[in-house]
């Protein structure tokens, strides 16, 4: 959402609080209903094993089936035997299913994005723009589909020529996190098809529903296309699903979204079968406020990082560090937002903030409160839990404002939820240190009118993010660039830019037309 519509939603003074909340009825019947229009065929895959549920209410939907391991073993296989064909399939080819798929993405659209809220709890608005970013890798990848450049590069040795070239690399395993369901998936999927690589899925047990979405949507496109069959394997399952894929050496790649906790058992796991990982994991997210900054765009974008998603973005704001002589005024007016800021049942127009995602993720936003607290700060609006009448089995709650007096403990882990920390500085050294001084690091940005503290910032010995924005809120990424973080969120980069490369395995190729041998180094052996 660009800053100028939220500012205007939340400066309009009484904008309605959301109080009802639609009925797990009807979000059941909207769910069949999108499953049904992209394909879905609900019979297939209802079943006992595993269950869907919405955060709307706090309900469960129905059940589904969920693969065992000897299912996930075959859909392994089934994804290899379609590499074998689908490698040497020309790439523009292989643009053409994607670009397929991207069409038929652009027509469910809003089928899709009803299936992210009922499972996600996003906000209409924003689960039309996460199938929208969907979209937009899919354009990329067709592209991309006739840029898979090698280099050439000027031999020592005459008559030779040296070059690389790129080659697919097999079955990527994706691992999926619930809070971008359907995004993440592509930013792999739509790359990893176009570089020959097939993909097995295993979504997060919480969002399911999409996920059968969206490879339905998939199956029709390589049927349409005459693709092999197979190129995109779903398997429903828990942490063990994932493990299997991780374990697995039909499987090169594994790129696991999710939390550090589970990139840290990811990581060493597929390394020490030297497989290779991309891992896309927590985030801890800052934005510095210098004194010269435009107040108005800072507090609209800030107000957007930190309680847009409800808080559950990777790159969501979780610290803002600003200067002394504004903090009053940034504290004195992000409070304001988030007292008017409307939560509520996402389904619903006014709303800008869902639930969370489960009773335990606000348990655990509460218990950082707590700990905020103990360790000195206050919390000057929200925690509080919202629409307990009419929905008292859901997760609402206001987001959270706390000014932190110097760096904490609390304050350098990720917590999923939306809690804003405010800490206040002097010099920008000190901004800097305090911004670089937690062990993630994705995302970060500076609110500045100074080019030269914006220079400063992103030089290097500024902010040590994957991510480096200035006058822009750390969420809200394009997929054109590279997306990843360094430091504990893993070093991994998927979407646009280069990301490609991780997706296929590089070739480096010597032919010699001299008709004489020729060693290198200036080596000598003959006799
Ligand atoms: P999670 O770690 O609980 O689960 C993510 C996925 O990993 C799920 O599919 C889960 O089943 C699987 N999994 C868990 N343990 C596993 C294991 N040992 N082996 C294999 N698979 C395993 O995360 P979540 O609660 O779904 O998502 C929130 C977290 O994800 C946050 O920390 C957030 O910052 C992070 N995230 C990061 C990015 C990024 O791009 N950096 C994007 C989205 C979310």
């Amino acid at each position: 959402m660009p800053a100028e519509t939220a500012g205007t939603r939340h400066d309009r003074p009484g904008v309605g609080m959301v109080t009802a909340v639609s009925s797990t009825e009807d979000i059941r019947v909207r769910a069949e209903n999108a499953l049904a229009r992209c394909g879905v065929e609900l019979a297939a895959v209802k079943g006992d094993a595993l269950t869907a549920r919405t955060p709307v209410t706090g309900h469960d939907l129905f059940g589904l089936r969920a693969d065992t391991p000897a299912g996930i073993d075959r859909a392994v296989e089934a994804a290899h035997t379609a590499f074998l064909d689908w490698r040497t399939t020309p790439a523009p080819v292989r643009g053409a299913l994607v670009k397929r798929l991207g069409e038929l993405l652009t027509e469910h659209k809003e089928y899709v994005a009803d299936l992210v809220t009922v499972e996600a709890g996003k906000i209409r608005s924003e689960a039309l723009g996460e199938v929208q970013e969907m979209i937009d890798i899919c354009d990329f990848a067709v592209g991309l589909s006739r840029q898979l450049y090698g280099r050439t590069m000027p031999s020592e040795r005459p008559g030779h020529r040296l070059m690389e070239t790129w080659h697919p690399l097999g079955v990527v395993g994706v691992i999926s996190a619930f809070n971008f369901p359907v995004a993440v998936w592509a930013w792999n999927a739509a790359v990893a098809l176009v570089c020959g690589d097939t993909v097995v899925w295993k979504p997060s047990e919480l969002t399911p529903l999409t996920a059968l979405a969206c490879s339905a949507l998939l199956d029709r496109a390589i049927a349409e296309t005459g693709a092999p069959a197979h190129l995109n394997q779903v398997v429903l399952g828990g942490a063990e699903a994932g493990t299997q894929l991780v374990d697995s050496p039909l499987v090169p790649l594994v790129s696991a979204t999710g939390s550090t906790r589970m990139g840290r058992e990811v990581g060493p796991r597929v390394a020490a079968r030297f497989g290779r990982t991309v891992l896309e994991l927590g985030g801890n997210n800052a934005a510095v406020v210098a004194p010269s900054a435009d107040l108005d765009l800072t507090v609209n974008a800030a107000v957007f990082a930190a309680a847009g998603t409800a808080g559950q973005r990777c790159t969501t704001l979780r610290r803002l560090i600003v200067h002394a002589d504004v903090v009053d005024t940034v504290v004195e007016r992000l409070a304001a937002a988030y007292r008017r800021l409307p939560v509520g049942d996402p389904f619903q127009e006014s709303t800008l903030v869902g639930p969370l995602v489960n009773e335990a993720a606000l348990a655990r936003m509460r218990e950082s409160l707590d700990r905020a607290v103990q360790e000195g700060g206050t919390v000057v609006v929200g925690g509080d839990r919202q629409l307990q009448d009419a929905a008292p089995d859901a997760a609402y709650v206001r987001p959270a404002l706390v000014t932190m007096p110097a760096q904490s403990a609390v304050v350098r882990e990720e917590t999923f939820a939306p809690v804003l920390y405010v800490l206040t500085y002097r010099d920008l050294d000190e901004a800097i240190r305090l911004h670089n001084d937690v062990p993630q690091g994705l995302s970060s940005g500076i609110f500045t009118a100074d080019q030269g503290e914006a220079e400063r910032f992103l030089a290097a010995d500024g902010a040590d993010c994957g991510i480096v924005n200035v006058n822009i809120g750390t969420s809200g990424a394009e997929i054109g660039g590279a997306f990843g973080g360094e430091k504990e969120t893993g070093g991994g980069r998927e979407s646009g830019s280069d990301a490609w490369r991780a997706y296929m395995r590089r070739a480096t190729n010597t032919v010699n037309y001299s008709g004489r041998v020729a060693l290198a180094q200036g080596v000598d052996f003959s006799r």
